[in-house]
């Protein structure tokens, strides 16, 4: 008899996107007249950047010819990428080798990937709100979850408590859903916790290309200690508006050593290239081409003013909810705007009453854990003339 993982029963629905695509849905056909614009999803809608195309049509064309072709490529990435994401480290002052470097088709899988090289005795530490994959994949294990709350008062930035004993924390700066980003400060003290703790810490950078002031860390790496406790979780999705074509990248240090429950040492980086050549066949050729061009002088240039425009359009949702005195965070090193609902609405009731009376689509706070259930998040990512539209209207109805 062939028994199933029994944790998949303690998995809520997934019904966030699909209770929101419902309810559009039902309100576009009781009144087709109304335009919604859509400022919910988290997903770029500007094309790739003209030089990594060609790179990755140059890349079609050499996989056409015999003497170019290209079959298997090395699980944890071609060096020329490897190298070029060292590079971009060292841009910003983080010093990581390339055999610490692991390319894969993406940051939500090896956020859960990663789950495999620990024990499911350890305690997780999982900030509320949160990026659902964290949560969702330590439950499949049946692993002990504990919360620690973002609240305004502490900025949606959840600090350690010397009382509470996790083994393993997850961090995510600039945020997903909030906005919020660490300080230099504040990942230290994050660092000497897991130091104290013999904790390690998997750090979620997603965003960090939206981090807009050079104070603000866009890796955990540029703490000292951090090489000793953390890993590190980056993507191509938001950075060059690679969604769709799928390739991010994972920092393992080599100095980072822990011990089984009976003692026995073991190398992270050594097990995660175990786990990943034994399980991954690595991201396409065409696609590492690709992602080559965008660590390029050309590429990041190109990248940048994408990143630009998601920018403006978070300033104008920005003014828009200074206008009318709502409170909100994230906005400035992150895509996302995480506004407090008005009038001390749950966070489906102001979904309901956005939707209806002004037509525009966002994410309930609760979808995100249950201290979002006052909170509501826009994203940036819209066009510049839906983001002006959709805030012109929110005006009109909230100022
Ligand atoms: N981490 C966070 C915080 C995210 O918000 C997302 C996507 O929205 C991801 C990871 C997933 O990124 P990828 O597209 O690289 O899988």
């Amino acid at each position: 008899m062939a028994f199933v993982n029994e944790n998949y029963g303690n998995l809520k629905d997934s019904y966030l996107f699909a209770d929101i695509a419902h309810r559009v849905a039902d309100f576009s056909a009781a009144r087709p007249e109304v335009k919604v614009i859509r400022m919910g999803i988290g997903d770029v809608t500007l094309p790739l950047a003209p030089c990594v195309v060609e790179a990755m049509g140059k890349a079609v064309q050499e996989m056409g010819k015999k003497e170019s072709f290209r079959g298997y490529g090395p699980e944890q990435g071609y060096d020329f990428l490897r190298e070029a994401i060292a590079k971009y480290y060292r841009s910003f002052a983080a010093d990581i080798a390339m055999d610490e470097i692991f390319v894969s088709d993406g940051a939500k899988s090896d956020c859960g990937n990663i789950t495999d090289i620990f024990s499911d005795d350890n305690t997780i530490l999982i900030p509320d709100p949160v990026y659902p994959v964290y949560l969702d994949t330590n439950l499949m294990r049946g692993r002990k979850i504990i919360y620690m709350n973002g609240t305004p008062e502490n900025g949606f930035l959840p600090m350690p408590d010397e009382k509470v004993k996790a083994d393993i924390i997850y961090l995510c700066s600039p945020n997903n859903p909030t906005g919020a980003a660490y300080t230099r400060e504040q990942l230290a003290v994050w660092v000497d916790y897991a130091l104290k703790n013999d904790a390690i810490i998997l750090y979620d950078a997603a965003y960090e290309s939206f981090v807009a002031d050079a104070k603000i860390p866009r890796s955990i790496f540029v703490i000292p200690g951090a090489k000793k406790c953390a890993i590190e979780f980056c993507s191509l999705s938001k950075t060059a508006g690679f969604t769709g074509t799928r390739c991010g990248y994972t920092v393992v240090p080599k100095e980072l050593i822990r011990k089984t429950k009976d003692g026995k040492e073991f190398s992270l980086n050594k097990m995660w290239l175990r786990r990943q050549t034994t399980k991954f066949n690595g991201v396409p050729y065409i696609v590492q081409r690709g992602a080559e061009k965008v660590f390029s002088g050309e590429g990041l240039a190109q990248c940048r003013a994408n990143l630009a425009y998601y920018q403006e359009n978070a300033k104008i949702i920005m003014e828009a909810l200074d206008t009318c005195g709502i409170r909100y965070f994230g906005g400035i090193h992150s895509p996302y705007v995480w506004m407090e609902c008005p009038r001390q609405m749950n966070s489906w009731d102001f979904f309901d009453y956005l939707l209806t009376k002004v037509g525009v689509v966002g994410t309930p706070g609760a979808g995100f854990g249950k201290m979002g259930e006052k909170y509501f998040r826009l994203t940036a990512f819209s066009s510049r003339e839906n983001t002006q539209e959709a805030m012109d209207r929110f005006v009109k109805e909230f100022e």
